[in-house]
């Protein structure tokens, strides 16, 4: 059947298929770190979800994966509490869809905008906190709200500076990764220690900072970006491209590729340049972010209860397989 042709009984049937399915995958890439199947499998049951909950609006409901963010604090860590949530991202598939996305914006501020634009690091999400530039604490994302205290794993990290450059009190966020050398190298010690290896650099990442033992997370190459700064006054900046010169000048590690695009054109180069570059980057990228530089109307834009109004995900087809417009029969 076409969605048009489904009765609300039967797209909720499906929706709560799908949900659970979601869940278990969930599950298993957040909490666990150990995904069962690829990022674009999952992307597009999401993606089916989403299309079934926007024809059938009645059939939401807060628990849906669309409507929180994935991811458990795990047994064991301390809870953190995010002043300020820490929000997943809404993401796109293909130009299209990049266009309505300037359009919503363009249609909420009255005018076009620029945006800054950076890669999208697959990793995971960290938070830092600075008290008169002495890190405080670090954590990771949680379920947004409530994220793991990892600070002692985090200060093994070379590129996370104990002390700034500043005595600012703060906080900031960005990606913890693994470099794909170190990775392929975790993992054939993994092998030769007859323990099991890590899927992708994105969970050798994960499961290495998600350590009850710092020891472990010492052992492990890992290496952060940091993009964002939850209270821009304190660092007196305006843009999101200078919030990141800004962060790099007080000795955080920072993407050097983030470039300001005018228009969606200029956008569009930037994500064909670095496809093209994706390979031969040390770290893996699974797409780019486009965000609205102006951090006042970031402000304005606001958020949704689960992503940010103004920054959206550009992600890369799968290496593999060319994209396939897909018009799906739902089987009920
Ligand atoms: P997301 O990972 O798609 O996007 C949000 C995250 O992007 C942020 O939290 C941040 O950590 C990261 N990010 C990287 N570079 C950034 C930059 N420059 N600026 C801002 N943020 C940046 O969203 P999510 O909610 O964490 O996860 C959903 C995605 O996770 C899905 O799209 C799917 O691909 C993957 N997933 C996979 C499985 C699986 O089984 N394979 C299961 C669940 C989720």
């Amino acid at each position: 059947k076409k969605i048009t042709e489904l009765s609300v009984e039967e797209a909720n049937q499906l929706a709560q298929g799908l949900r659970e399915t979601l869940d278990h995958w969930s599950n298993l890439y957040y909490t666990k770190d150990a995904p069962e199947v690829e990022d674009h499998v999952y992307d597009e049951k999401y993606e089916d979800l989403l299309a079934l909950e926007k024809a059938f609006p009645e059939i939401v409901n807060p628990d849906s994966i669309t409507q929180r963010v994935g991811g458990e604090v795990l047994e064991g860590f301390t809870k953190v509490t995010h002043e300020e949530p820490m929000l997943s991202m809404g993401d796109v598939f293909s130009r299209d869809e990049l266009v309505e996305f300037d359009n919503r914006i363009q249609k909420n501020i009255g005018h076009p905008v620029e945006y800054n634009v950076e890669l999208k690091i697959d990793g995971l999400a960290i938070s830092l906190v600075y008290e008169n530039g002495k890190l405080i604490q670090g954590s990771t994302r949680g379920d947004g709200n409530i994220g793991e205290d990892i600070t002692k794993n985090l200060k093994t990290i070379k590129s996370v500076p104990e002390t700034l450059t500043k005595p600012l009190s703060f906080e900031v966020r960005g990606e913890c990764f693994m470099p794909k050398e170190s990775f392929a190298k975790l993992n054939e010690q993994q092998l030769e220690e007859g323990k099991p290896v890590f899927a992708n650099p994105r969970n050798a990442a994960a499961g290495s900072l998600r350590q009850l033992d710092s020891k472990v997370t010492k052992k492990r190459d890992l290496d952060t970006f940091i993009y964002t700064v939850v209270e821009p006054t304190v660092l007196n900046v305006d843009y999101q491209h200078q919030a990141i010169q800004a962060m790099a000048e007080l000795g955080f590690n920072t993407n050097p590729t983030q470039e300001v695009c005018a228009n969606l054109d200029e956008v569009w180069d930037y994500i064909a340049k670095y496809e093209g570059q994706r390979d031969e980057l040390p770290y893996g990228i699974d797409g780019i972010v486009l965000k609205v530089n102006d951090l006042h109307l970031q402000q304005e834009l606001g958020h949704t209860v689960k992503v940010p109004r103004w920054e959206i995900a550009y992600k890369f087809p799968p290496e593999e397989e060319a994209t396939v417009v897909r018009d799906i029969e739902w089987t009920v």
